[in-house]
């Protein structure tokens, strides 16, 4: 039986598809990949996404990312509201904070987060989280709540996964653990995440994983290419890449699926 897999963060939505997302798509399914998380960004974004999710039968998110926190509009928790009575919405997200980019002031990233998370907790939605050089902001809006959800695209430090895995999230691992020299801390890292907390996503068009051979020529990552992340993370934990697969893809139903259905 051929592998099955699940690509959970995948920016559908990027205008970097807009040339070939039926391919995309297509060519995913072909690799084994069963379902995917599609992430928005913004209210406008995160309708496309929910567009998309239904025309493919994918899921996806609903949520402000850090960078369009500067730009949200005064109803959008409410639209936020609306967008989750579809049954494709699962999570909160992609929200979270952004210190290294700062491309919103901290202070609106932080508001925006938290009427996020509050959000998530009214409602028993996961949260679908993005951190970047914020651990300890990230940390001190946690602890005012209590949310389930995934740390998407993890690269922090030991202390971060140790609080985060604690915390009860479960941790996003992209093609940022295939970089020998970016991602050297991560590789240290994978290991210690529990088999039921480990979810992999690709980000693309980001982060092509750089163990991919071929590389394709527009360097753009696609979900056709979430079997390299599966295969590094495989080596690094000492498993099977069935195994690895076999548990991103049931913690993917956990997370998003049945949860949602038994609300
Ligand atoms: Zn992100």
């Amino acid at each position: 039986m051929t592998t099955r897999y699940i690509d959970a963060g995948v920016n559908l939505t990027s205008s970097q598809f807009d040339d070939a997302r039926d391919d995309i798509v297509m060519r995913a399914k072909q690799a084994g990949v069963d379902n995917m998380l599609l992430i928005g960004t913004n209210t406008q974004d995160s309708m496309h996404c929910l567009q998309l999710a239904r025309h493919y039968g994918f899921v996806c998110t609903s949520g402000i990312h850090p960078h369009d926190a500067k730009s949200t509009q005064a109803d959008y928790i409410a639209q936020l509201k609306t967008l989750f009575l579809h049954p494709e919405v699962v999570a909160v997200g992609e929200c979270g904070l952004d210190f290294n980019r700062n491309f919103s002031p901290r202070s609106e990233q932080i508001s925006v987060l938290s009427q996020q998370l509050e959000l998530a907790e009214q409602n028993n939605l996961p949260v679908y989280l993005h951190e970047r050089d914020a651990f300890d902001a990230m940390r001190a809006q946690l602890e005012q709540v209590k949310v389930h959800g995934v740390l998407h695209c993890f690269t922090g430090d030991k202390h971060a996964l140790d609080f985060y895995l604690h915390y009860g999230l479960m941790i996003g691992i992209t093609g940022w653990v295939c970089d020998e020299r970016r991602g050297a801390q991560l590789q240290q890292l994978v290991p210690l995440i529990p088999d039921d907390r480990l979810l992999i996503e690709t980000d693309a068009p980001y982060l092509l994983p750089r163990t991919l051979k071929p590389k394709p020529k527009s360097r753009r990552n696609e979900p056709a290419f979430v079997e390299a992340i599966v295969r590094e993370v495989a080596r690094l934990r000492g498993q099977s890449c069935e195994h690895v697969a076999k548990i991103s893809h049931a913690n993917f139903q956990r997370l998003f699926i049945t949860r949602r259905g038994t609300q």
